[in-house]
């Protein structure tokens, strides 16, 4: 005869892994849980490395390159150069960098 204890006992659910694929090396593996990309710790490393070279990178193009059209960080100096000719090619890249003739 059953003992109705035993047909009440919680049996613990084996969890089943769902197979995925990683982002990084694109090999199968098996998740450990749901909001995993990536198969190890090394391709998770790898990723953020990458991910974070494409934000500077962004964040360069966006912003660095932009400093070169400011005015005021030419390479024309405070003072005139007693050399006429020295004085007009300084002209001549200031109005080229701030693509005012070309
Ligand atoms: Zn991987």
């Amino acid at each position: 005869m059953k003992s109705p204890l035993r047909s009440h006992k919680k049996i613990p659910l084996k969890k089943k892994k769902k197979k995925s694929v990683c982002e990084w090396c694109h090999n199968n593996y098996l998740k450990e849980h749901n909001s995993q990309k990536y198969c190890s710790d090394d391709c998770k490393e790898y990723a953020r490395m990458e991910a974070t070279n494409n934000r500077v990178r962004k964040y360069r193009k966006k912003y660095d390159k932009n400093y070169s059209d400011w005015i005021g960080c030419g390479s024309l100096g405070e003072h005139r150069s007693s050399n006429d000719d020295v004085e007009m090619d300084l002209i001549r890249k200031e109005f080229s960098r701030l693509r005012l003739r070309r």
